[in-house]
């Protein structure tokens, strides 16, 4: 039976993206939400709507029980769910499975398998991947992380096997401090993660953060989709993507593309994945795989011209890839602004009443986001309340119509970090695609000195 009905188990705007291509492709949508988000603007689209609990995440969307249930009395054959929440969850997909409900993401054994960062660098290894210099594993003694740490070469970033969403890091610059580091990360990560596990890896320079698009049908065939610079973070978080990478040549793209595509096919993959590498000196270096989809998917639909949540869709309900490596044409340069509801410059959040709101427009302009005006923006959830992606021919030409977009996007009653993008584009390296992972920090520190 071809899927009919969707239960979308998230909010904002990734729940609203998942919903517009569920109705393209003609199929209903069923709304999951918590009582903060009765008005949501997913939810009044949906054809219907399950209030599973109170505000705190943690007993609604990530309500496991609740989630199913809602399944169950609406009728839905598929959940989707998104990113974050029950994303990379596989004891959920697995649950979901169980039910009979088709799990629009991939087997959870890889779920599990990516979800474990210790895990997910030896898969990789085995798959032929270049890997961060860094322990073959966990550590557990000191003596072992001392011999590690001198191996590699200080200075060593200390990541906890769980970690995610910029968090369980630590950078150590040499031995005195590496037993207390160990000791705070393991301590920090079980707080966060519930697992003390922690690795070493060797804490590149000045890297790029520059990731692949793959989709794999789950038989053995999979495509990749290009990259996606993410280089501009503030505190190892994504504030601004682009589509191709300014440093990528067609041919390295190609190159290092049929490589994690050949990798993914070799492990029976399948539904979407991102491949996370840093990039340094013209190497790569893989970090982590994502199992699902990314924030930052409309940069790559728009330089391709696919859509990745219906291809997601396509391939749980069975009919495999869309595409075959040569029918899939890059053109032009796609950038995605992230805008979240905080202060330009103290990044306090900064939720409540938007008063009045209007979006840009024009040729290649795309705005994914739930808000309108008289929206109540809830302070229980993330603060990114929209994202912002123009395309161009040409990266310059990208530019100028990012400029022009944001001149136009207006939000009141709220703080957003629109002004801190506009500021942005001003800058003659970033205009020049001059940038690594911490270029943004460094750039903040500069404007408030
Ligand atoms: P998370 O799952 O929390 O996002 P990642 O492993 O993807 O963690 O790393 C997030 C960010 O941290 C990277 O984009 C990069 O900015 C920084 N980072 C991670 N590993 C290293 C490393 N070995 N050297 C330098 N920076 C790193």
């Amino acid at each position: 039976m071809p899927i009919s009905k969707i239960l979308i188990a998230n909010r904002g705007e990734i729940a609203l993206r998942i919903h517009r291509a569920a109705h393209e492709m003609g199929i209903k949508t069923v709304a999951v939400h918590s009582t903060a988000d009765a008005d949501a603007m997913h939810v009044r689209l949906a054809d219907q709507a399950v209030c599973i609990g109170p505000p705190p995440a943690i007993d609604s969307y990530l309500n496991i029980p609740n989630i199913i249930s809602a399944a169950e009395i609406s009728g839905a054959d598929a959940i989707h769910p998104g990113y974050g929440f029950l994303s990379e969850n596989a004891r959920f997909a697995e649950i979901v499975e169980m039910h009979n409900l088709v799990w629009i993401g991939p087997k959870p054994e890889h779920i599990r398998t990516m979800g474990d960062k210790v895990e997910a660098k030896h898969t990789a290894g085995k798959l032929g991947l270049p890997l961060v210099p860094g322990s073959d594993g966990a550590v557990s003694d000191s003596e072992e992380a001392h011999r590690i740490a001198a191996e590699i070469g200080y200075p060593v970033i200390i990541k906890a096997a769980s970690g995610g969403g910029g968090r369980g890091m630590k950078v150590c610059n040499g031995p005195d401090e590496l037993d207390s580091l160990i000791a705070q990360a393991g301590s920090e990560a079980k707080a966060a993660f519930g697992d003390a596990t922690v690795y070493l890896e060797k804490y590149l320079g000045n890297p790029r953060h520059i990731e692949f698009q793959i989709f794999g049908d789950g038989n053995g065939n999979a495509i990749h989709l290009g990259e996606r610079d993410c280089s501009l973070q503030r505190r190892h978080q994504k504030v601004l993507e682009e589509a191709p990478s300014p440093v990528i040549t067609p041919e390295e793209r190609a190159r290092m593309g049929g490589v994690v595509a050949r990798a993914m096919a070799d492990m029976g993959y399948r539904g979407a994945g991102t491949i996370e590498f840093l990039w340094e000196a013209g190497k790569f270096y893989f970090i982590e795989m994502n199992t699902r989809l990314q924030v930052e998917h409309p940069v790559t639909e728009a330089i391709t011209g696919l859509d990745l949540v219906r291809e997601q869709i396509r391939i749980a309900d069975g009919h495999g890839l869309t595409l075959r490596q040569q029918d899939v044409q890059f053109r032009g340069h796609a950038i995605e602004c992230r805008i979240n509801a905080e202060d330009p410059r103290s990044f306090a959040p900064s939720p409540g009443l938007v008063k009045s709101y209007h979006t840009p427009g024009g040729m290649h302009v795309r705005v994914d986001s739930g808000l309108y005006a008289g929206y109540r923006i809830p302070p229980y959830y993330d603060s990114m309340i929209a994202k912002l992606i123009v395309y161009g021919t040409t990266r310059a030409g990208a530019l100028r119509r990012l400029r022009r977009a944001l001149e136009e996007f207006a939000i009141d009653g709220i703080k957003t970090t629109i002004p801190l993008h506009q500021a942005l584009l001003d800058d003659p390296e970033f205009q020049a695609g001059d940038y690594t992972i911490k270029w943004l920090e460094e750039w903040l520190a500069r404007q408030e000195g």
